[in-house]
């Protein structure tokens, strides 16, 4: 029988367990403080920071949302960044990606402090993630592993696949599910017999950006496949990397697009966001 992995239900209870937390560090004097750093007017970023911002207040983190102009220049968002980073009443600074073109994006990051990088994007958090030592799990991964977990899935042992090796989804992606003892094999766009190696797969992660990418004849029956992709259709909808309906067929366990990794995505960055105000006070 498949089921559905419920990334809202998963979600709730993730922002749930964050506000708990949040609840712990309040009663020692600590105000958990998200910054989020938005250039310019793109719609979907503008969408993705406005939920940010809900979803702190669901979970009684503050936030300071900083909207800066679409002209800003790569000096002024520095400065910003930096203003913030000394700040000890902001523990997480997030900026909001794509940034317009005059700027540049990995001098940004940078500028981020490690422990204050609840993205987990910077140079030395992935370097810490690599080697095993504590820092903060890229959002987007991290909730696919939850949603794995979830299942009851043990990830120990399993042939673990992989297709896409960005540097926010892919490739920590995999590190993880090796962290967890798969087999892991991380296919991309020159990867031969693609399909032969995703059919073998016990546990599929897709996040290639391609809608219905994923075909039943490359589920492995009794497969976990977890859909990270967010495609917009022509028919206005989102879509996922897998054709939900013929993998489903075939899966133990399958997330939906909308209301899978998505919602898991925001709900890991509230456990980041706890875990840095925490660490940042000696109080984990
Ligand atoms: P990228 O475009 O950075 O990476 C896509 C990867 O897919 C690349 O590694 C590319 O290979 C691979 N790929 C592309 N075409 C093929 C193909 N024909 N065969 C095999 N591999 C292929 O995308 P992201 O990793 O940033 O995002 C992936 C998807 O996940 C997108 O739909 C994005 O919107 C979504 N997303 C969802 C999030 C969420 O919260 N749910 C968060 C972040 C992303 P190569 O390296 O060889 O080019």
């Amino acid at each position: 029988m498949m089921a559905i992995i419920d990334g809202k239900a998963l979600a709730a209870a993730t922002k749930a367990e964050a506000a708990q937390k949040v609840q712990a560090l309040r009663e020692k004097g600590v105000v958990p403080c998200l910054a989020v750093v938005l250039v310019g007017e793109n719609p979907a970023s503008q969408v993705y920071v406005r939920g940010k911002v809900n979803d702190c207040a669901e979970c009684g983190i503050e936030s300071r949302s900083i909207h800066m102009a679409e002209t800003a220049t790569q000096d002024e968002v520095l400065a910003q960044v930096r203003a913030l980073a000394a700040d000890a009443s902001v523990h997480g600074i997030l900026v909001q990606l794509p940034l317009p073109a005059q700027i540049n994006e990995k001098a940004v990051i940078n500028a981020i402090p490690p422990e204050k990088d609840v993205d987990g994007f910077s140079p030395v958090n992935v370097g810490r993630m690599q080697i095993g030592e504590p820092c903060y799990l890229p959002c987007t991964p991290a909730g696919c592993i939850r949603m794995i977990e979830s299942t009851g899935t043990d990830i120990c042992g399993k042939n673990a696949v992989v297709i896409g090796r960005s540097n926010i989804v892919g490739k920590p992606a995999a590190m993880l599910l090796l962290e967890k003892n798969a087999t892991v094999t991380i296919c991309h766009s020159k990867t031969k017999n693609l399909r032969e190696i995703c059919a073998a797969a016990d546990i599929l992660v897709a996040a290639v950006g391609r809608a219905g990418f994923v075909t039943g004849d490359m589920v492995k029956p009794g497969a976990v496949v977890i859909d990270v992709g967010i495609n917009r259709g022509a028919d206005g909808k989102l879509h996922g990397d897998v054709d939900f309906a013929a993998a489903a067929e075939k899966a133990a366990f399958i997330t939906p697009v909308p209301g899978g990794v998505g919602p898991m995505t925001r709900a890991m960055l509230m456990l980041n966001t706890v875990q840095a105000a925490a660490r940042q006070n000696g109080l984990a």
